[in-house]
């Protein structure tokens, strides 16, 4: 049975045009291409998790507030008092979310681009418009182009990166704070990467009404658990909470959420050793004259390689078994641009030696 005809005239053609978040398989390759953590949990914690794991009763719905995890995500990511908090299922969850309470036909959304595709994404499914602002030559904000984007569309929210996906840098603060100002709508500032810098508008919140912060512990080194963080003024809070599915966080991940926090500075010593490793990963690439390196407060490094050789470049590093992100092809300010996570310093070591070797032959 063929369905073509149906779906031509039912699927929305905007989500007709879009493709699915692609993940390639890593199989048995070196994994830096989604800035994940490189180090798993000590052993000694492992057997202590399985044992918080014992207590759940999965017979029961969870608690469907997930009130204890939401007091050890308050203090591990230094929520002021006065902020109400939302947890999700990953951060993903919660951009939805946000953009799901504010979506209406000829609204827009807007982001400066290259940014996280998921903005993007998740405006159209909505059936938003999606306003991307180029970023400029060295990724930096370009405060006029925003401002001026901000009269001309007049978002809904405004989605901040901050340090930036795909690029690695932090904005401007200051431009920030003069967003803050002119927007109209929400400002969500995320800070995905919150573990590999120091800076943060967390402490902004309070002075800030219409500023949302958004965290995760995936970069830290729980990706396969899936759990963000929205937080930002009650008032608005309590109208996106409307939009959260029943139960989102299920007893298995508030039950490890809850435990891994407790340990906290486990996460921290390897968030301090792959700040580390980053310093000589991009000493390592600098030291190659043939790329040109952006500087990174993030858990991953972008690169361009000579013109046209990033393809070949891709595919030459998984042939030495090793993976990272192609973003050639995906937006102009990205041609020849690949993108490496901070792996071991033993993997980090291999990537450069096999991207070396590959730069020699081309
Ligand atoms: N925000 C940014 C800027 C990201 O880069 C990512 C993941 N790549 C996310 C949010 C989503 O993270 P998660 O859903 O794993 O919390």
């Amino acid at each position: 049975m063929d369905s073509s005809d149906k779906i031509k005239r039912l699927v929305r053609p905007e989500i007709q045009a879009l493709s699915s978040y692609h993940v390639p398989d890593p199989g048995t390759l070196i994994k830096l291409d989604a800035m994940e953590n490189p180090w798993s949990w000590p052993e000694s914690l492992h057997a202590k998790w399985c044992t918080a794991l014992e207590s759940v009763s999965l017979n029961r719905y969870p608690d469907p507030g997930a009130r204890e995890l939401q007091a050890a995500m308050r203090r591990a990511m230094d929520v002021p008092e006065t902020a109400a908090v939302i947890l999700g299922n990953g951060s993903d969850e919660l951009i939805q979310m946000i953009i799901q309470t504010l979506a209406a036909p000829g609204r827009a959304v807007m982001a400066p681009e290259p940014t996280f595709v998921m903005y993007r994404q998740l405006a159209l499914v909505a059936g938003m418009k999606f306003a991307g602002v180029p970023l400029q030559d060295d990724f930096s904000l370009d405060a006029a182009a925003m401002l001026e984007a901000i009269a001309v569309h007049q978002p809904a929210v405004i989605f901040l990166a901050y340090p930036n996906n795909p690029t690695g840098n932090l904005f401007d603060a200051g431009v920030i704070r003069q967003i803050l100002d002119e927007a109209p709508g929400l400002v969500v500032v995320d800070e995905a990467y919150a573990p590999f810098t120091a800076a943060s508008f967390m402490p902004a919140l309070p002075e800030n009404a219409n500023l949302l912060v958004l965290r995760t512990v995936s970069k830290m080194g729980m990706a396969g658990l899936r759990l963000g963080l929205l937080a930002g003024a009650p008032d608005w809070l309590e109208q996106i909470d409307k939009t959260r599915l029943p139960y989102n966080v299920g007893s298995l991940n508030q039950v490890t959420g809850c435990f891994a926090l407790q340990h906290k500075s486990v996460f921290d010593m390897q968030a301090g050793m792959i700040r580390q490793d980053r310093a000589d990963l991009y000493a390592g690439l600098q030291a190659m004259p043939q790329l040109t390196v952006y500087p990174s407060e993030a858990n991953f490094i972008l690169f361009r390689v000579p013109r046209g050789q990033a393809p070949a470049i891709h595919a030459g590093l998984r042939d030495a078994g090793i993976l990272i992100k192609i973003l050639d092809g995906s937006a102009p300010a990205l041609a020849d641009c690949l993108r490496v996570t901070v792996g071991t310093a033993e993997e980090n070591s291999a990537f450069l030696t096999a991207l070396g070797a590959l730069l020699q032959d081309s």
